[in-house]
C-alpha cells in the first residue's frame, strides 16, 4: 500500500553536494544523481543534470547533502527489544546471566518480528540503508525488513544448545537449511547462517554449516576473537586460539564475515588475509563490554576488507552509524596515543564502500556510480552544528549524527522522504514493542538476576 506511492520510474535528485566516495573520490559542490528504476543512471554537476519535465519525480535536495547509504556490517536486529536491559558488565556476565536466559525466556516469533521492524525504522532514521544481522527465527526478520525495503544479509542463529527456535540443538542446522529455502535470495535479501562462535559451536557444527553455506553461494557470519576469554576457552578445548582453531577445521575455506577480530596473534594477520575474511568493526559494543581494540589499520594495511558494524542494540545501545563512525576513528587514536590513524575519510570508507565489500556487495552500492543500485541517503547539511564546512568526511564523521538525514532511497525506492517513513506505521512499531517488553518488565526476570 505505501510501498506503491514511493516507487517511481524515475527520480532526479539535484542540488545539494554530492559525495560520491567513486575510486576516484568525487565531490560535486552543486550537483544532481539521476535514478531509473532501481539502478543509479547518471551523476554530475548540475548544470549536466536532464530537464525536470523528462523525470516523474524531481527531489529538491539544495542544503543537503547526498551519500551512498551507510552499511551495518554486523547487528542482531531484534534485539533493540532489549535496548537497555543490562548494561555495564562484562560479557560472559551480560551473556550468561542476562541476555542468553532472557532470550530463551522471551524470545519467539513476534519479539524477532516487531524487534527487527523497531530496529530497521532506526536504522532508516539515521541513514543505514543495508546491514547484516544474526538472530533467532531470522524467517520473521526477512518478514520486516522485506516490508520495510532495505537491504540485508540475514543469517539463521545456530548454536550447540536449545535456542527460542531450535530447542533440540541435534537439529540447528536443519532449521538453517530450511530457513534457507524458506528465503531464497532477493534483490534485497540474502539468507545466510550465523553461527554464534567458536565457543558455543562444536567444531562439527561450523564443519556443516560452512558446507551449507559454500553449497548455497553465501556468506557464514561469525562472532570471532572477540574477548580474552574467548581465546582462553577455545585454547583450554583445542589448544590454539579462536582463529588458527576455525583455519584447523576449514572453517574459513569460502566467503566469511567475522565480526571484532580483536584478539589475534601475529601470524593470524596472514591467515585473515589469505582466506580473505572480511570484518565487521564494532568499536562502540567493543568499548562498552571493554572487549578490546580491533587492529583496524594492520587490517587496513593488508588489505583486508574492513566494515563498521553497530552489534546488536544491547551491547551499543543505537543502531546509528554516524556514532559509530565518530568512534571508529577516535578509539584507535587514543589507543595508540596517536592522532593521525583513522582519518575522517578512512572511516567514511569503512562505512560505505567498506561494508560493502565485506558484505560482498561491492559491484551493487557503497558508492554513487552511474551502474550501482541507488541506495542513497540525503542530510540536512545547513545546520549550526555543521558550520561553517572546510572539509565533508570530518564533519560526517565527527559533527553529523543519523538525526542529520531527511531523505533515505533504496535499491531506486523512497523509504523516508523529509524525515517521513513511508513504509511502516512508526508509532504502532514502537507500541507492539512495548507489548512485548511488558512481560520482561513484569519482573519475571527475578529469577535470573
Ligand atoms: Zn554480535
Amino acid at each position: 500500500m505505501h510501498m506503491k506511492a514511493t516507487g517511481y520510474k524515475t527520480i532526479l535528485i539535484k542540488g545539494g553536494v554530492v559525495l560520491t566516495i567513486n575510486p576516484s573520490e568525487d565531490i560535486f559542490s552543486e550537483g544532481y544523481v539521476l535514478i531509473e528504476g532501481d539502478t543509479i543512471k547518471g551523476i554530475g554537476t548540475i548544470t549536466e543534470a536532464p530537464p525536470d519535465e523528462t523525470v516523474e519525480k524531481v527531489i529538491d535536495a539544495r542544503d543537503g547533502l547526498i551519500m551512498p547509504g551507510l552499511i551495518n556490517t554486523h547487528t542482531h536486529a531484534a534485539m533493540a527489544c532489549l535496548r537497555g536491559l543490562a548494561d555495564d558488565l562484562p560479557l560472559e556476565t551480560w551473556l550468561n546471566d542476562y541476555i542468553f536466559p532472557v532470550e530463551a525466556h522471551y524470545v519467539n516469533p513476534e519479539f524477532v518480528y516487531q524487534g527487527a521492524r523497531l530496529a530497521g525504522i532506526e536504522m532508516i532514521r539515521s541513514g543505514t540503508t543495508c546491514f547484516a544481522d544474526g538472530y533467532f527465527f531470522e524467517e520473521e526478520a526477512a518478514r520486516a525488513v522485506s516490508r520495510l525495503g532495505l537491504r540485508a544479509i540475514l543469517g539463521q542463529g545456530i548454536l550447540d544448545f536449545p535456542t527460542p527456535d531450535v530447542p533440540n540443538p541435534d537439529k540447528n542446522l536443519e532449521k538453517g537449511e530450511k530457513y534457507l529455502k524458506q528465503f531464497p535470495s532477493s534483490s534485497l535479501i540474502t539468507p545466510a547462517l550465523f553461527c554464534h562462535s567458536a565457543y558455543t559451536c562444536k567444531p562439527e557444527t561450523l564443519k556443516k554449516a560452512r558446507a551449507v553455506c559454500n553449497d548455497h553461494g553465501i556468506p557464514l557470519l561469525i562472532h570471532l576473537a572477540e574477548t580474552e576469554s574467548e581465546v582462553k576457552e577455545i585454547m583450554a578445548r583445542y589448544g590454539v586460539s579462536p582463529i588458527t582453531h576455525l583455519l584447523n577445521i576449514g572453517v574459513l575455506e569460502g566467503e566469511t564475515i567475522a565480526a571484532h577480530c580483536i584478539w589475534i596473534s601475529p601470524e593470524e594477520f596472514s591467515v585473515l588475509k589469505e582466506k580473505e575474511v572480511r570484518i565487521a568493526h564494532c568499536p562502540e559494543s567493543n568499548m562498552k563490554l571493554a572487549s578490546g581494540v580491533a587492529p583496524v589499520p594492520e587490517f587496513l594495511k593488508l588489505g583486508i576488507p574492513v566494515g563498521l558494524g553497530t552489534d546488536g542494540c544491547a551491547s551499543n545501545n543505537n543502531l546509528d552509524l554516524f556514532s559509530e563512525m565518530d568512534t571508529a576513528a577516535k578509539v584507535h587514536k587514543l589507543a595508540r596515543k596517536d592522532p593521525s590513524v583513522m582519518d575522517a575519510k578512512t572511516v567514511v570508507k569503512l562505512a560505505t564502500i567498506g561494508g560493502a565489500e565485506v558484505l560482498g556487495l561491492k559491484n551493487k552500492v557503497g558508492s554513487l556510480e552511474p551502474g550501482k543500485k541507488a541506495d542513497i541517503i540525503i542530510l540536512n547539511w545547513k545546520q549550526p552544528h555543521l558550520t561553517p564546512v572546510y572539509n565533508y568526511y570530518s564533519h560526517l564523521v565527527y559533527s553529523a549524527t543519523g538525526h542529520d538525514v531527511r531523505t533515505l532511497i533504496v535499491d531506486g525506492t523512497v523509504i523516508m522522504d523529509n524525515q517521513q517513513i513511508l513504509t511502516v506505521n512508526e508509532k504502532e512499531v514502537m507500541s507492539e514493542v512495548e507489548k512485548i517488553v511488558g512481560e520482561i518488565k513484569k519482573g519475571r526476570l527475578n529469577h535470573v538476576r
